[in-house]
């Protein structure tokens, strides 16, 4: 037998299982035709474990890192309207909320093309982006952000204390989750930040992964799932602490917490105390929580593939909306094939003509679903489930009907 893992945190052994979804291609592998004739995609164990000495929930590093990397085309925030919106909303809340001026300086880490730090700007506040993808920096800098080509970590923290630059704010919002080494990573912070700076952090939250069955979020690209249990004890062992947090609706529920330095004067809130007990009450500190979800899942799979396997009987054909990394793992971890759903519809062009890594269901654009005129369109981004039906409503018209599948198949009336 090899020997298990060790937590990518505290280096503990990793004997539980949080959940085994078993062999997956990369969740954004989107197949060429020629890529799928080839037959040479690539799978690797999509494995969720939890550690019993911190809690954090993570997938096992099995992917070679330029695997991950190489995708083909790079994800531009600002293609996503209600991300920049959200990104708007951000820069006004904390500027009010902290009193940022033209002798501030705001850092975001992961800045990606500048989607965020443009609304600083446009208040005259001081900017800098640290983005590790060059293509991305260089659409931030062509919009006048600031921005260096940077991995960040503890070395890159010392870094730019050492040329004097100290933040009043630090950004580092959807990226917790996806750093390998979350240690290191966080450890960059504590040189950076002013003394009584203020650093935030966004990341869905491991409570409803689990009180609502998200497995679909768990893909290779996503290392860690995370509670405010597991991230107070990183963020304490690098001289850092939250002292207060706000949910978010993105990401069918996120985190945004609020950290300072260990010895800022900033008072813990009431809500940050709230958060805490409501993990202690859903026993995020103990094991035996996390043994609950593997039949859970089970169960949501066992659903689906009664639904398909009915709907074969019936001769009805199913399509599916949204081809997303949470839709791949979900598909692939149901042993969905080409033969159960005809097609996916997505609205991105660079994923039209191309396959779902896996389950090799076609990609089309979303003006052939009046062609294809599937029975059932299965909305795989649950999070976005009102707004898709509004759009495809008129499949009504040939008796069309919409699905989903968490956390039972349901067909909705
Ligand atoms: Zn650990």
């Amino acid at each position: 037998m090899t020997a298990p893992p060790l937590c990518r945190f505290c280096k503990t052994p990793l004997v539980h299982t949080f959940v085994d979804l078993g062999d997956q291609p990369l969740a954004n592998s989107y197949l060429t035709p020629e890529q799928l004739a080839a037959g040479t995609e690539a799978a690797y164990p999509l494995h969720a474990r939890v550690c019993h000495a911190c809690f954090l929930v993570q997938v096992d590093d099995v992917v070679p890192a330029e695997a991950i990397f190489d995708e083909g085309y790079a994800y531009f925030s600002s293609y996503s309207p209600s991300w920049v919106e959200h990104a708007r909303r951000y820069a006004e809340a904390m500027t009010e909320r902290f009193g940022l001026a033209p002798d501030s300086l705001v850092v975001e880490v992961a800045s990606n093309d500048g989607y965020l730090l443009q609304h600083f700007l446009a208040k005259d506040i001081p900017v800098l982006g640290i983005e590790p993808t060059a293509n991305t920096a260089e659409a931030a800098r062509a919009r006048g952000v600031p921005t260096e080509v940077a991995f960040f970590g503890d070395r890159t923290g010392r870094d730019l204390a050492a040329r004097g630059l100290r933040a009043d704010l630090m950004a580092a919002n959807n990226v917790l989750a996806h750093v390998p080494d979350i240690g290191d990573f966080v450890a960059g912070f504590q040189h950076v930040l002013k003394d009584e700076g203020v650093l935030t952090f966004e990341f869905p939250h491991l409570l409803n992964l689990i009180e609502k069955v998200q497995f679909d979020t768990i893909y290779h690209e996503h290392f860690s799932y995370l509670s405010l249990l597991a991230v107070e004890q990183v963020l304490r062992a690098h001289g850092l602490r939250p002292f207060d947090v706000e949910l978010q609706a993105t990401h069918g529920g996120s985190l945004r917490l609020f950290v300072c330095h260990a010895g800022s004067g900033r008072e813990e809130t009431d809500a940050l105390r709230e958060l805490r007990a409501r993990e202690a009450a859903a026993g995020l500190d103990r094991i035996e929580t996390y043994a609950g979800f593997t039949p859970r899942v089970e169960a949501v799979r066992a659903s689906f593939r009664k639904f398909l396997e009915d709907a074969a009987v019936a001769g009805k054909r199913i399509a599916a909306y949204g081809a997303a990394a949470k839709g791949n793992t979900f598909l692939n971890y149901c042993r969905t094939s080409a033969r159960d759903i005809v097609a996916a519809f997505d609205a991105n062009p660079a994923k039209q003509g191309r396959y779902l890594p896996g389950s090799h269901v076609p990609v089309l654009a979303p003006s052939e679903v009046a062609h294809v005129k599937p029975d059932y369109v299965l909305i795989l981004p649950w999070n976005l489930k009102d707004e898709i039906m509004g759009q495809l409503s008129y499949i009504d018209g040939w008796g069309g009907r919409f699905v989903t599948a968490s956390p039972e198949t349901r067909v909705l009336p």
